[in-house]
């Protein structure tokens, strides 16, 4: 062969190539989705031997509750037992339990594709997500067929009266504004864009009452908002102050509202110091003594007092670290009998720049004594059960000792969604510790667990990193409080705690290199 042979090979190769890159780039229509209403095809798209099909595409045809956010290009997918979340070119599906908000995120082999403004998926690898996420109501038939067997929501009804959006409630916090869109009917799917100072949000199948939205102002960050029904949809435009720069679109809990979280600069500034934070060593540790001075905590069985316990079991876990953690300091938010105000004790824990907080409490039912028994660990986060709450306030309830109660803002959910959001850099750290906890202790402790929950604790709020609150046990049972009083018992408590410390020291600084 002569080199011009050679050239003209090479060259319809290349032709060759770039034409079968550019065949395979398209997408056809051909995953049937059957549901009670009929069957759909929805677009794929196949790429060396994987088919990928159209996240939004099939979120519609089974009339499935989504969020897409055009601007992360991330799609949250709404089924009965979990949430699920798919951000394009990330090979992650996340999935969050309705029921309990835990997250469980799970790596797929290749990741998303986005091709004409859709996210691509790869069939195989996540359809065992999905039915998971939908409690078993998709059943998947090889190659191209998935059926859906859940409820699908009829379209919208023509005939009815009066309108959907009914008003927007703007309220300016210290992070950035509020909005609240009230609606009558559950929004089941909205998609927001973000360009020039303009935020718009599209609210697919509602109506609104455009006159009585045009009467409403501004405020913070938002400039101004209009309003108009477009066929089906409503699309509501806010006009945005250049102080803007993120913003989150959310289903309000316990109604059909919609919330949205417009972040001014204070808030990236804090992401972004955060972000930086957590890139750091793992070299401080702040153990949290419950309660302490005037304020003694759960009263127990024989008169033992939660405030000694804790500061028992604080101790000795300090003692563990610095003998067995020579590079790391430890910082206690009280280190004897003194009064110490919650707030006091995050801002403590952020001064010293704190990579693990570590709050040591002991339960207590209002009987006494009480058959209840056994250990918990808690994550910050709207506590759902009745318990929680209740643990919650009682732990709050110390703030009654405080000279200023009133500076601490009821945590509803609107001001969880802001406090929570502003956690959400490390709540993946909080989540892995808690498990690490929870185990360690299972295995070394006597007591039994009663595993990890989520509850609105104050003193987790102040703390700008990693935390957790343990409730040790019951002193309202008497064979939790033989055990929580003694030393022996205390020593135990806090050589499990130190064992788990050194376990997710390993995992952060793992994960730390990675993400360096
Ligand atoms: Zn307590």
């Amino acid at each position: 062969m002569t080199n011009k042979d050679l050239m003209k090979l090479k060259l319809s190769l290349l032709i060759f190539l770039l034409f079968a890159g550019f065949a395979s780039s398209q997408t056809s229509d051909r995953l049937a989705v059957v549901t009670s209403s009929g069957t759909k095809y929805i677009p794929v798209y196949e790429r060396q031997g994987i088919i990928y099909f159209s996240l939004v595409h099939f979120a519609e045809a089974i009339s499935a509750n989504y969020y897409y956010n055009e601007e992360t290009r991330k799609v949250e997918l709404k089924f009965d037992k979990y949430n699920l979340k798919i951000t394009t070119k990330n090979p992650y599906i996340v999935l969050t339990s309705r029921k309990n908000n835990q997250s469980e995120s799970y790596q797929l082999p290749t990741s998303t594709y986005f091709i004409d403004e859709q996210i691509f998926v790869p069939l195989v690898y996540s359809i065992d997500y999905f039915i998971k996420a939908s409690g078993n109501n998709i059943v998947y038939e090889k190659p191209d067929k998935i059926v859906f067997r859940g409820k699908v929501i009829p379209e919208k009804d023509e005939t009815k009266t009066g309108f959907d959006i009914t008003g927007i409630n703007v309220d300016e916090k210290v992070n950035g504004t509020l909005v609240r869109v009230k609606s009558e009917k559950r929004i089941a799917t909205y998609t927001s864009s973000y360009k020039n100072n303009i935020l718009m949000i599209v609210f697919r199948n509602v109506n609104v009452d455009e006159e009585k939205l045009a009467r409403i102002y501004g405020k913070g960050l938002v400039r101004g908002i209009n309003a108009r029904n477009t066929g089906k949809d409503t699309e509501i435009e806010f006009t945005l102050s250049n102080e803007y720069t993120t913003n989150e679109v959310l289903n309000a809990e316990g109604s059909n509202d919609i919330l949205i979280t417009i972040h001014n600069k204070i808030f990236a500034r804090n992401e972004e110091r955060e972000k930086n934070k957590s890139k750091w060593d793992f070299d401080v540790i702040v153990i949290d003594a419950g309660h302490g001075g005037k304020d003694a905590g759960a009263i127990g069985v024989g008169g033992v007092k939660e405030k000694d316990v804790n500061l028992g079991v604080a101790l000795k876990l300090g003692e563990f670290i610095e003998k067995e953690m020579k590079d790391v300091k430890v910082v206690y938010t009280r280190k004897n009998d003194t009064f110490v105000e919650l707030y006091k004790r995050g801002k403590i824990a952020n001064e010293e720049d704190g990579k693990l907080f570590i709050s040591i409490h002991c339960n207590s039912t209002p009987k006494k004594p009480s058959d209840a028994a056994g250990f918990e660990v808690y994550l910050l986060r709207p506590g759902r059960t009745k318990e929680a709450i209740s643990i919650a306030e009682r732990e709050n309830s110390v703030i009654q000792y405080e000279e200023n109660p009133e500076k601490y803002e009821k945590l509803t959910d609107e001001n969880f969604i802001l406090v929570t959001m502003a956690h959400s850099a490390y709540m993946k750290y909080s989540e892995k510790f808690s498990d690490i906890l929870n185990k360690q202790m299972s295995v070394d402790l006597p007591v039994s667990s009663r595993g990890v929950k989520q509850a609105g604790f104050y003193v987790l709020v102040g703390a700008s990193m990693p935390s957790v609150l343990i409730e040790t046990g019951f002193l309202s049972n008497k064979k939790d409080t033989d055990y929580l009083k003694s030393s022996k018992g205390q020593k135990n408590i806090a050589e499990a705690i130190y064992k788990s410390i050194k376990n997710f020291r390993e995992y952060y600084e793992k994960v730390m290199q990675t993400e360096l």
